[in-house]
């Protein structure tokens, strides 16, 4: 479990220390403590109702944990929430295109909420765009787009203000195998080019040998590590299933 945050994590990455969160009287999320470096992609793997959303929920603000800790690249969410958010880019699980506009207007319309500036809005749309190959794609409407490209052009927005630290709930579902792999190995790539990623799925495929793998159950880490060392001789799908199955 890790320690208390130390000045060096608390400069990048993301940095969550004791943090609950419960429904009434359920518990879905219990005394959670994490850490995703600058440079890594980090698989966050649950099943459903383990508590992923609700994690991605309060590291978004949109719930508020009664307590814990939760740091993003250095700022404290609780205490410089705009700081914090700032520097983070989200993908949620749900679709939040305006499917009547074109790939252009939906990114310049979030540059406008984040506040970046007029001048430097086409560039940064070009260059989002060109990280994820939607160039050419950017005057169509984003009906006309198949879900892989509608996925990619959220990821493009995503990081239109030049996030540090990146959060994608499930962004595959209802995706095509080829779709989904197309933008697993994109996120994987702005990993490697220094993004702090977290990527949560309850796919055991998404995930890689060389990816930082948390496992989360029932509101709990079960297990932080490096994939392959964690699984070992297993296939992770089957080391997952046995440490996550219900008992009856
Ligand atoms: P996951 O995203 O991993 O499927 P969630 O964070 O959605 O898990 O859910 C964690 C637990 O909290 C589950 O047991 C779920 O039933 C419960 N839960 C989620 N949202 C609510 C809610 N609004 N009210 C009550 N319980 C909830």
């Amino acid at each position: 479990m890790p320690e208390a945050i130390s000045a060096q994590e608390a400069t990048g990455g993301l940095s969550v220390r004791d943090l609950s969160f419960r429904y009434g009287a359920k518990t879905a999320l219990d005394a959670v403590s994490l850490d995703v470096t600058p440079g890594c992609f980090c698989a966050l793997l649950g099943p459903n109702g383990a508590g992923k959303s609700t994690l991605i929920a309060l590291l978004t603000r949109l719930l508020v944990a009664p307590g814990g800790d939760i740091r993003i690249a250095g700022h404290d969410l609780r205490a410089a929430p705009r700081r914090a958010l700032a520097d983070l880019g989200v993908v949620f699980q749900q679709p939040t295109l305006d499917l009547n506009l074109t790939v252009r207007q939906n990114l310049a319309y979030f540059a406008a909420l984040h506040g970046l500036p007029r001048a430097e809005t086409p560039g940064r749309i070009d260059a989002a765009l060109d990280r994820l190959g939607m160039r050419e794609r950017a005057d169509e409407k984003a009906r006309a787009l198949n879900g892989g490209h509608r996925r990619r052009m959220e990821l493009a927005r995503a990081l239109l203000h030049d996030p540090k630290v990146l959060l994608l709930d499930e962004p595959t579902v209802g995706l095509d195998a080829a779709a989904r792999q197309s933008i697993t190995d994109h996120v994987h790539d702005l990993a490697d080019q220094g993004l702090c990623v977290l990527w949560t799925t309850h796919l055991t495929d998404e995930v890689r040998d060389t990816d930082h793998l948390l496992v989360l159950h029932q509101g709990q880490i079960l297990a932080d590590g490096i994939t392959g060392e964690i699984r070992g001789d297993t296939p992770l799908s089957d080391w997952f299933l046995s440490k996550t199955a219900v008992q009856a």
